[in-house]
């Protein structure tokens, strides 16, 4: 210990450094989020402390009062900020504001873009926490004593923000932390009770602690009239959640929403309920508008949903609370009948907490659900934020699959390009005998709408569903029906879609056999059939094998796939197949066989395995059409095709 007493200089992470530089300048203008930063970490001691007191004899009594007050002094241009909760001991203060411990703000650091505007609002978000001191300080003192260790063992972290800190043990009688901040002088108009009234209002309003602001070195004034502004509570420290709901108006929601999340925006809409009965919880649930930066990311997200036990907070609990594809959804969970001094062991497999999980995904789809059939803008930005996360409960939770499937939103044929059809829409608008739900998987829209797979389709006025996002592969393996109705692929196996369709004659069946012949290993199966009107070819998937589509994505996840032979569907009717019907040359029709699929696997979206050639094979087809010689069998081809269309119509 006695080592700890002398002051030592050391140098910040290099990742610190970094975080510093950037903070004072991206932030400059949104320089007031410090004291939310500072308020916020004030509030997490507090609640540690409450929380250790329940089970740790030696810090009974400890937590009564906790507060946190926020002192100024505008004539030494100073503002402090002290809290009485758990505080740190040397270690976890070099642990804590030396280095960037926590991968949060390493995946943060990386995903800064260089564009300070961008980047602000980045940080705003995300909440740098302590580091946003330096933002309006040219000086930062931290004096802190963890709660259950004597008063020696106080330490003292010193820093101009600029490389370097210097710590040093001291002797502190007060449990908890105090922060010291000398303001530059630019930024000095901070420094006055309606500013820094107004900022603690506007950002920490809710911090469940009540937090005093006093003004230092205003002694001139009458002192009892300053004593007593001085002891005013500016925040509101009543636990939202567990008031009635009759109580509160959509602003309260809001703000509480604010400053639950750090999101500025306002939530698209919430749910706020009180259960009563076997046992007694209230849930606090919204819907942001937006997604935090790293939602998609990572998909291990604890945080989003906080768990209270009769108003003491106990921890970030989305792990227990909610499944993986409801993880944006963020509130508050309140249960007055989990004993106080839970462990996330415990909870793990605690059957109250099933329970409440079950109402929380119930009452979450009720909300996304409502939210979708009222439609409109606020549905539009929560299906973009929040549509493909969505699309993993479909995958992952067989009990709400069908439900959660009823939610999804897809863009069809008949769809502008927007993804506003249901599957009951779908369903409704099924043309009479058509008992399978179609669908389209392709890298955009674009893709899909052009894809040959379609002619059929639009021939017969049926409806196809075009999936475009990357998880609908995996979306449609796993809901293979929905409401008894199955969900089919218009790219794979047989289609039959018209029964007075004519069955493939002796001669397609014969030109397929040659094209196969052809392209030899390339394909799987060469077969005539009825997809297509206006294309010659197109790539017909495996009816019971993995489709072309899904291949590429796991090739393109890194997955090893073994390579599968595409089936080619030829249209026996199309004047180019009329044509090659009446080639001799074999090498000839060989060059148009490759062709052929080369021009499907490319309507499919799909890649050449040899672009050159084909390349190749199609300037000498120009080449041969325009020179001379070539421009007379050019003509023979087309004269042929005609006269083979003629004798076959
Ligand atoms: P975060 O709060 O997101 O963890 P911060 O940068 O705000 O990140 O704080 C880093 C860490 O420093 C906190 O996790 C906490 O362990 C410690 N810390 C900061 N302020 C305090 C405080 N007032 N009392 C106790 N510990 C604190
Ligand atoms: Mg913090």
């Amino acid at each position: 210990m006695s080592d700890s007493t002398a002051a030592q200089t050391r140098r910040f992470d290099a990742e610190v450094h970094q975080l510093l530089k950037l903070m004072i300048n991206a932030l400059y203008s949104n320089r007031e989020i410090f004291l939310r930063e500072l308020i916020s970490n004030a509030s997490d001691a507090s609640d540690k402390l409450r929380f250790e007191a329940l089970t740790r004899e030696e810090l009974k009594g400890c937590d009564q009062d906790l507060d946190i007050e926020v002192s100024f002094d505008a004539g030494a241009g100073r503002l402090i900020v002290v809290d009485r909760g758990i505080g740190m001991n040397q270690d976890e203060v070099v642990e804590n504001l030396g280095t960037i411990a926590r991968s949060g703000t390493r995946r943060f650091l990386e995903s800064l873009s260089g564009d300070a505007k961008k980047d602000a609002r980045l940080i705003g978000q995300f909440g740098v926490g302590f580091y946003s001191a330096f933002i309006v300080a040219s000086e930062v003192e931290v004096e802190t004593r963890r709660a259950d260790e004597p008063a020696e063992a106080g330490v003292r972290w010193h820093s101009t923000g600029e490389g370097e800190y210097s710590i040093e043990g001291i002797s502190r009688e007060e449990q908890g932390t105090r922060i010291t901040l000398t303001i530059r002088e630019e930024h000095r108009d901070l420094l006055s009770r309606w500013q820094l009234e107004r900022i603690i209002r506007h950002y920490s309003n809710h911090v469940a602690f009540p937090i005093r602001l006093v003004e230092l070195g205003a002694e001139d004034e009458n002192k009892e009239d300053a004593e007593d502004a001085n002891k005013q509570v500016i925040n509101d420290t009543q636990a939202l959640w567990a008031r009635p709901r009759s109580e509160l108006a959509d602003d309260d929601y809001k703000s509480f929403y604010n400053s639950l999340t750090g999101d500025p925006e306002d939530p698209v809409s919430w749910a706020h309920h009180h259960v009563e009965g076997s046992q007694s919880y209230s849930l606090l649930l919204y819907l942001p508008g937006q997604a935090p930066f790293d939602l998609l990311i990572n998909r291990d997200e604890r945080e989003g949903l906080k768990l209270y036990i009769q108003r003491v907070f106990i921890m970030d609990a989305a792990e227990q609370l909610l499944p993986r594809y409801l993880r944006f959804m963020r509130g508050v969970v309140d249960s007055a009948d989990l004993p106080l001094n839970v462990s996330r062991e415990i909870l793990q497999d605690s059957p109250l907490l099933k329970k409440i999980r079950a109402t929380v995904i119930k009452r979450s789809l009720d909300m996304i659900e409502k939210l979708a059939q009222e439609g409109g803008e606020q549905w539009e930005k929560f299906w973009e934020a929040f549509g493909s996360i969505l699309k993993e409960g479909v995958i992952e939770d067989f009990e709400q699959r069908e439900r959660i499937a009823g939610i999804l939103r897809f863009a069809s044929t008949t769809s502008d390009g927007k993804e506003t059809v249901c599957l009951d829409d779908y369903i409704g608008r099924m043309t009479e005998g058509q008992d399978t739900i179609w669908y389209l998987t392709a890298d955009n829209l674009k893709v899909a709408r052009s894809s040959p797979h379609l002619e059929a389709f639009q021939r017969g006025n049926i409806e196809v569903l075009l999936l475009t996002d990357r998880i609908d592969e995996w979306l449609v393996a796993h809901l293979n029906q929905y409401k008894d109705k199955p969900l089919k692929s218009v790219s794979q196996g047989k289609i039959n879609l018209d029964d007075d369709a004519p069955e493939p004659d002796e001669a397609a069946r014969k030109l397929a056999g040659r094209v196969k012949k052809a392209l030899g290993d390339l394909v799987g199966n060469v077969r005539p059939g009825t997809r297509l009107t206006d294309s010659p070819g197109c790539i017909v998937d495996d009816e019971h094998g993995m489709s072309l589509q899904m291949q590429k994505l796991l090739r393109q996840a890194g997955q090893e796939v073994p390579e599968t032979k595409p089936d080619l569907e030829i249209n026996a009717g199309h004047p180019l197949l009329l044509a090659m019907g009446s080639i001799d040359d074999d090498r000839r029709f060989e060059d148009l066989s490759q062709l052929l699929f080369e021009q499907a696997r490319l309507a499919e979206g799909g890649e050449l395995a040899d672009p050159a050639s084909y390349v190749r094979r199609v300037n000498q087809l120009l080449v041969e059409a325009l020179t001379a010689g070539g421009a007379s069998s050019a003509d023979k081809d087309s004269g042929s095709g005609e006269d083979a269309n003629a004798t076959s119509a």
